[in-house]
């Protein structure tokens, strides 16, 4: 049954059309149909097409469309009363509740507002009351439907809550506030964020590619000041204004670009990331949290069953403590992106930016760095290391993680090595969205938002969705 009436219905204008009203005992569908064919008639009249403004027209009916629609919805819902069958029903605290009338609530719906008269229960042990037909159409707790809720999710994982309300408005008619977005948002965020903990199907794929990518990265995430209180950081008075995300993110790279190198394949990404400890200690009975996340992503895409592995990171020694224990045979790369990054930061601090002698030599180190000649970088580095700070750091850096930067012999394997992916994920999951001007976040709030932006931008987020409604209507 199609909700609107078909094309070549509404493209036939030449036959007369009888009004609604005039058509007795009729289907739903062919009332509707006649009634928005009706509301065209009148709009166009009888003037010609070259004055027709489509765009009123195209909004109009639309509006009309969607008010019929939800008209109809609406008495077909209320005119259900089997929820108030039952005179008892058993409360959540364990008792019986006693059905207590039909009350209306209004929700906004994909169609407008919907105003539901549904049974209402109520227990005189805990005074509390519950309309079972919410649970049942995914209306508990929310004044926003199913779909609405869906759009306030999409709006939400990609822009400001502010931003998302203006964009439901203009696109979909739908008013919901800034502040409903956010609460929205964060409830679904916080729902994808245990559904991500429970759901360890591993992916489904006619072959697994040769060589999986496992990357792994951190980047900060402003935080009110509430949520840093005791915690040190980096500011000069060891405070801390930021809290570490920390991403997880694995591709395949069999796509070779005009270069013959190495190139991540189109949608091959996933994502998985939180504000939550790297740190292991030996004393503790379970891996850190990040630890279990980086299993569970490597679970869901059988990384650890490709005939070979990869892990790139920066030089965080969290990370290859994290390699180590998990994939003891996966080849570990530092992301050349990030050791290039660190040599320029030298050059800058040694010759002071923008000059052109820093130029110069972060271009020879870059240069040194991908022809394999280790021995004369970090001779070159260590010249700096008695008198900046920065050179020390780079030096020890490079020394600490010389087999990780094996460029050329990397490539000679076809491996993928400056790919920028992790990187990027970081920009794409965490900075696009969550360290924009004047944005503070909570824990729970950045959490629930990134496992938002991580289900969509992997694309699972259907497959949450449909995992949510398989649930309720098992419930
Ligand atoms: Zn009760």
């Amino acid at each position: 049954m199609s909700r609107f009436p078909s094309r070549s219905a509404i493209c036939n204008f030449a036959t007369p059309l009888p009004h609604p009203k005039e058509l007795k005992k009729t289907s739903l569908d062919a009332l509707l149909a006649a009634e928005i064919l009706w509301d065209i008639e009148a709009l166009l009249g009888r003037q010609s097409l070259k004055d027709l403004d489509l765009e009123a027209l195209e909004s109009a009916v639309r509006r009309q469309a969607l008010r019929l629609a939800a008209h109809a919805v609406q008495q077909r819902l209320n005119a259900d009363h089997s929820d108030g069958e039952q005179p008892h029903r058993r409360c959540g605290c364990g008792q019986l509740s006693r059905y207590a009338g039909r009350r209306a609530k209004t929700f906004e719906s994909a169609l407008g507002p919907l105003t539901l008269e549904r049974a209402y229960y109520h227990c005189s042990v805990c005074s509390r009351g519950f309309c079972p037909r919410d649970r049942q159409l995914g209306l508990e707790n929310t004044s926003l439907s199913p779909a609405v809720t869906r759009m306030v999710a999409t709006v939400g994982a990609l822009v400001s809550f502010e931003e998302g309300s203006q964009l439901l408005r203009e696109l979909a008619g739908v008013p919901v506030n800034a502040k409903q977005v956010e609460r929205a948002a964060e409830a679904l965020g916080v729902e994808i964020g245990e559904d991500e903990k429970q759901d360890l199907t591993p992916v489904e794929l006619p072959s697994l590619p040769p060589t999986l990518y496992l990357g792994v990265d951190g980047t900060g995430v402003p935080m009110r000041a509430e949520e840093l209180k005791g915690r040190g950081g980096k500011q000069p008075d060891g405070s801390a204004k930021t809290r570490e995300v920390k991403l997880c993110t694995v591709w395949s790279a069999e796509a070779r670009d005009a270069q013959d190198r190495p190139m991540r394949d189109e949608g091959s990404v996933s994502y998985t990331a939180a504000i939550e400890s790297a740190a292991t200690l030996d004393t503790d009975q379970a891996p850190s949290a990040f630890t279990q996340r980086v299993l569970r992503e490597a679970l869901r895409r059988r990384f650890t069953q490709a005939q070979r592995t990869v892990v790139i990171g920066d030089g965080a020694p969290w990370i290859w403590n994290i390699a180590q224990e998990l994939f003891p045979r996966a080849i570990q790369i530092v992301d050349r992106f990030h050791v290039k990054q660190t040599l320029s930061t030298v050059s800058k601090a040694v010759y002071g930016s923008d000059s052109p002698r820093a130029h110069q030599w972060a271009r020879r180190r870059h240069d040194e760095l991908d022809a394999g000649k280790f021995s004369d970088l970090l001779r070159a580095v260590r010249r700096h290391s008695s008198h900046s700070e920065e050179a020390r750091k780079c030096f020890q850096y490079l020394h600490r993680n010389r087999d990780r930067m094996r460029y050329p012999y990397f490539e000679t394997l076809g491996l993928c090595t400056s790919s920028g992916v992790v990187e990027a994920g970081c920009k794409v999951i965490v900075a696009t969205r969550l360290k924009r001007a004047g944005m503070h976040w909570t824990l729970r709030g950045s959490n629930a938002i990134i496992a938002l932006r991580c289900s969509h931008l992997s694309g699972r987020f259907q497959d949450f969705w449909e995992r949510r409604s398989d649930a309720r209507k098992a419930a």
